[in-house]
């Protein structure tokens, strides 16, 4: 093989950074698990599998239950375990259903009713969580008290249908 043009150098280190990333996510062959819990440790819950990347979500119903913007990550409800559930309660309401801890007040989950994801709020997540926050959703009905303002990809409503409401 003959000398490189630089432009297909960088391609070359490009793919080897996006390889080394993939292998960091993948160290060993046994299944991702994640773990997390409520701030008291009355909710504990291990995730099994990937993750999905965390989405804020602006609408007002987030805003109520989180005090804030809601940022949530999201799994299959079937690789969800719940490790210690004493403090869970769930509310629901316009067939939606918001877990959280009755003894700290922490809001962990949040699903439409009968559906087969659970969206997990990423701050309940334990360290390191492999995840980055991707997009923004419900932009429409943002707080006015604050402004978004990074790069990432904004949604007036939702961003995946079949994850929030
Ligand atoms: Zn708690
Ligand atoms: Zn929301």
């Amino acid at each position: 093989m003959g000398p490189v043009p630089p432009g297909r150098q960088t391609d070359l280190a490009a793919i080897r950074t996006i390889r080394r990333g993939r292998d960091t996510q993948t160290m060993s062959d046994a299944p991702r698990r994640s773990t997390g819990g409520c701030l008291c440790g009355a909710v504990g819950y291990e995730v099994l599998g990937p993750l999905r990347d965390v989405e804020n979500c602006h609408c007002r119903r987030c805003r109520r239950t989180h005090g804030h913007v809601g940022a949530y990550t999201a799994a299959p409800s079937s690789a969800l375990t719940l490790t210690t559930q004493r403090g869970l309660r769930w509310y629901v309401a316009d067939g939606r259903e918001r877990g959280f801890c009755a003894h700290c007040g922490a809001s962990l989950f949040w699903r439409r009713s009968g559906s087969a994801q659970t969206s997990i709020a990423a701050g309940t997540l334990d360290a390191p969580t492999g995840l980055q926050t991707v997009m923004h959703i419900f932009t429409d009905s943002h707080g006015d008290y604050y402004e978004i303002t990074d790069e990432l990809p904004r949604h007036p409503q939702s961003g995946d249908p079949d994850a929030f409401a």
